[in-house]
């Protein structure tokens, strides 16, 4: 099973990934966490030019570009293998923050997205996303108080709350592969809610 966990930055997503993995360790299931743009040695090294504050703009459609050829190292080294080895595999975004950020975040055309989607993954889709929600103000203060802000970080509230527009658009468009998780309460709230809300899905 392959499982992803979306929001805007300040909810939780890291905290909760470890959560994740730990209840379906718990349950027996062999799992490994792993993250995008990231999870290969390759795809890291695309990340830190990504998050740079240290180029000129980069032009949308080459960030657009950067994080698919992220996604597939990430998915031909580490995701299909893990997966048809019977590991499941929970990553830290995919391909619905490409929709969230370069579409709804950029404005670049949902159309263009879902050729890269479809050219890099074939048919292969997250099993489930559970996306944390909450509004956009609480996770950019919660954000800004760990002071590690990369490129995205300085983006205006008017940004993010198009990334969370487009979130919920996806949400809306299929809601059976999704579990949406109020992630405004305290870290044991989510945790919780996030906890009741797997067990009681049909992908465990
Ligand atoms: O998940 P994390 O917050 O570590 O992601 C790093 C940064 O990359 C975030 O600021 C996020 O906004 C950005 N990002 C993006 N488009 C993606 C994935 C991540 O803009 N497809």
């Amino acid at each position: 099973r392959f499982i992803c966990l979306e929001g805007i930055e300040g909810v939780g997503k890291s905290t909760h990934l470890n959560t994740v993995i730990a209840h379906l360790q718990a349950r027996g299931i062999t799992a490994v966490s792993t993250r995008e743009p990231g999870g290969t040695v390759l795809g890291e090294a695309i990340r830190t030019l990504l998050l740079s504050q240290d180029f000129p703009p980069m032009h949308g459609d080459t960030e657009l570009l950067l994080m698919f050829a992220a996604r597939a190292e990430h998915l031909q080294r580490v995701i299909l293998p893990h997966l048809a080895a019977g590991t499941w595999v929970v990553s830290d975004r995919f391909t619905d923050a490409t929709y969230a950020y370069q579409g709804g975040g950029r404005g670049i055309a949902q159309t263009r997205i879902t050729q890269l989607e479809n050219w890099v993954q074939g048919t292969l889709r997250p099993d489930l996303t559970i996306v944390l929600d909450t509004q956009v103000s609480t996770g950019l203060s919660r954000a800004g108080k760990r002071g590690d802000s990369d490129r995205f970080e300085q983006e205006t509230l008017e940004f993010f709350q198009r990334v969370s527009a487009a979130y919920q658009q996806r949400v809306a468009q299929d809601p059976a592969r999704y579990l949406v998780v109020d992630a405004s309460g305290t870290l044991d709230q989510v945790r919780h809610d996030l906890l009741t809300t797997l067990d009681a899905h049909p992908v465990l």
